[in-house]
């Protein structure tokens, strides 16, 4: 496993991919640097001497694998290329940063052979903006304690790229059903009705692209969730540069395991595409669907999230979370009990006072 970070040319300083230029800047002397001249660059490589620790450990994730992975993955270390110290990573993680001189570094080896990405939507949308929008969101919110949203708090603002998988099926197949022609009319004292009883058949093939799927097990994958859909027609080549100065995770879902739901999802999809497009009946219903997937493809992508979570006083994680490329937000906000009472308490005097000038105007 090989730990990597990109070096500036000019001062060695740590460089990071900024969202709104989509170019490489370096925090130190402040130079700006182009996808190509990074693509050229070797990035720095931390001491590779994989210690039997993290080798042992490696191991055992394996293993916990094996046997359904029942107890938790054990952490694993790294060492930092710019300052050397130690980086604790959990089994999943991609791309972070490093605790002690809060450089970014990138896990090569979690991101080589069949963990190398097909594509990546780049961030397009800055962590500060991404701030601007939350306090903008927050602002409505009435409820939720200050905690949430202090500077401190503010701070741990974080860019993801979260694994997904991309699924895509050619579908043959069709729906068989029954389509009803209602026509009423009045003659003398008379009123007619006539239906008339269709037997409808839609037979075809259908393309269903880009149905995504979380690649992440952990529970904190609804940050990610909330925030669907993106624009996937932008999709570009995965490069590792784009994760310098984000947090990235890695899939541990593999295609199989989610194969039959995607499967299943498709044909329902296939069977919506094939109902819309019969027309015409007062009343319709399918009496048989039956779709074979032909062809199917499935793409490893990472996905931009922002995100911000929060402890409640009950002990439960909320947070907030945006889309990186379409600024679509999420979240779960947590409710200050304090300010809900006053609120109420502001609404039953308002009542109050409505109830009394109602019944003085009486
Ligand atoms: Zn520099
Ligand atoms: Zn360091």
């Amino acid at each position: 496993m090989t730990v990597v970070s990109f070096k500036c040319p000019n001062c060695d300083g740590e460089l990071v991919y900024d969202p709104e230029t989509a170019k490489y800047k370096c925090e130190y002397c402040n130079s700006i640097f182009d996808q190509d001249v990074l693509s050229d660059m070797m990035p720095g490589e931390g001491q590779t001497k994989e210690s039997t620790q993290e080798n042992t450990q490696e191991q055992t994730g394996e293993q916990n694998r094996e046997d359904e992975g029942t107890s938790k993955q054990s952490a694993v270390v790294y060492s930092c290329p710019s300052c050397g110290a130690q980086i604790v990573t959990e089994e999943t993680t991609a791309a972070t940063f490093c605790y002690y001189c809060h450089n970014p570094v990138i896990l090569q080896g979690r991101l080589d052979g069949d963990y190398h990405p097909d594509g990546i939507l780049p961030f397009t949308i800055s962590k500060e903006k991404a701030k601007e929008t939350f306090l903008q969101y927050i602002k409505k919110k009435w409820f939720v304690p200050r905690g949430f949203f202090s500077e401190r708090n503010l701070a741990t603002m974080t860019g993801v790229y979260f694994p997904y998988w991309l699924y895509d099926a050619k579908l043959e197949g069709g729906i068989e059903g029954e389509g009803q022609k209602v026509r009423v009319w009045v003659h003398g004292d008379t009123e007619y009705t006539e239906t008339k009883i269709y037997r409808v058949v839609r037979r075809g093939e259908a393309k269903i692209s880009h149905m995504p799927e979380n690649a992440l097990q952990k529970a904190d994958a609804r940050l990610a969730e909330g925030v669907l859909p993106y624009p996937f027609e932008q999709l570009e080549p995965f490069d590792m540069g784009y994760l310098s100065g984000f947090m990235a995770e890695k899939r541990d879902v593999e295609s199989d395991a989610i194969t039959p739901q995607l499967r299943q999802q498709a044909k329902e999809d296939a069977e919506h595409l094939f109902r819309e497009d019969v027309q015409g009946y007062t009343g319709f219903s399918v009496r048989q669907s039956d779709f074979s997937v032909m062809e199917e493809h499935w793409n490893y992508v990472l996905l931009p999230v922002l995100t911000l979570t929060y402890q409640g006083r009950d002990g439960k994680i909320y947070y907030f979370s945006m889309n990186g490329r379409t600024g679509q937000v999420s979240g779960e906000l947590p409710v200050d009990g304090g300010r809900l009472a006053l609120m109420a308490a502001i609404v039953f005097v308002i009542v109050g006072l409505i109830g009394l000038l109602i019944g003085w105007l009486i």
